[in-house]
């Protein structure tokens, strides 16, 4: 049986994940999409919040699970039984990116083999941040995210500069 693992921060999913996701989905057995806490990156939606976005993006598809995960990503594989780790490539800033990542986690762990999936001309441009702040300035991207999602990010954002409003009106009184 082939299980891999799709690790991401999903903040949030967009159709280019989305896409990687139904491809994945095609060729392995068993696809475990992994929504990372990494708060480093101080992510606009909780994890929470990704997991049950992603889970709705891929309610039709009966061999894909999400799951929530931090820490090593070899560890993860070894706790679910992946054996390969499935990453996507949009360019070429992505390519040594995830060919050292890849490295590392041979070096980590030898079984661990990463298939690569090149981005679908489409949405070779699209990145979960790039989404944000052109919704941020007010740009409609719904094109390229789920429609649930595409609501959520507009409400988080409405609501992430309502609060800066109020912040800064409360700073200069
Ligand atoms: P991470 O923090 O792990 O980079 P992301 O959510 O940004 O998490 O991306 C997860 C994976 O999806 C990465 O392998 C990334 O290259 C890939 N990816 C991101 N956007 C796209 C896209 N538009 N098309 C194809 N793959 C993508």
């Amino acid at each position: 049986m082939k299980i891999a693992l799709f690790p991401g921060t999903f903040d949030p999913l967009t159709l280019g994940h989305l896409d990687l996701i139904k491809r994945g989905s095609a060729l392995f057995d068993q696809l475990a999409v992994a929504v990372m806490t990494n708060e480093s990156k101080k992510p606009l939606f909780t994890v929470d919040e990704r997991v049950a976005q992603v889970k709705e993006a891929v309610s039709g598809l009966a061999n894909v699970s999400v799951i929530t995960a931090q820490g090593l990503t070899v560890d993860l594989m070894n706790k679910i039984g992946a054996d390969y780790l499935m990453r996507g490539l949009r360019n070429t800033e992505d390519f040594r990116y995830e060919r050292d990542i890849s490295a590392m986690n041979n070096y980590l762990d030898d079984q661990c083999e990463t298939v690569f999936f090149l981005a679908k001309p489409e949405y070779q441009h699209l990145s979960s941040s790039l989404l944000k702040e052109v919704t941020a300035a007010g740009g409609d991207i719904s094109a390229y995210l789920p429609a649930n999602i595409n609501a959520a990010l507009k409400k988080r954002l409405e609501e992430r500069q309502l609060m800066q409003v109020k912040e800064s009106n409360e700073k200069t009184r």
